[in-house]
């Protein structure tokens, strides 16, 4: 049973799951759902492992050992070599990678966006 998804693993979940982080939640298929349901069990389940018997003091490190995309602004994406992209939604950053989610498009920041219009 997991009380919710912070910012760190939904970066991971959704780049696993090959999803938009601005995708909504009504606009994925039911394919698409199984995919993230599926990368959720993936994600959390290594970062579980990874985690068991460590102490809390090397929690962080190991934590950001599995991280693929999240805090990797401007890394290579260790999937497809692109490089791993942030963008501004609301009151946070997200970051993910263009070619494996979505389809080579760079995000534009949603929080200044609104005022371009
Ligand atoms: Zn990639």
């Amino acid at each position: 049973m997991i009380a919710g998804i912070g910012n760190a693993y939904s970066d991971e979940i959704l780049h696993a799951a090959r999803i938009s982080p601005f995708a909504t939640a009504k606009s994925l298929d039911r394919g698409t759902v199984q995919v993230l349901y599926d990368a959720i069990h993936s994600v959390l389940g290594t970062a579980l492992a990874g985690a068991e018997g460590k102490p809390p003091s090397e929690l962080k490190d190991v934590k950001r050992s599995h991280l693929r995309v999240h805090a990797r602004t401007g890394e290579a994406c260790p999937v497809c070599g692109d490089t791993v992209r942030e963008v501004s939604f609301a009151d946070t950053s997200l970051q993910y990678c263009p070619t494996c989610q979505t389809k080579g498009k760079i995000l534009a920041d949603r929080r200044t966006s609104k005022f371009l219009k």
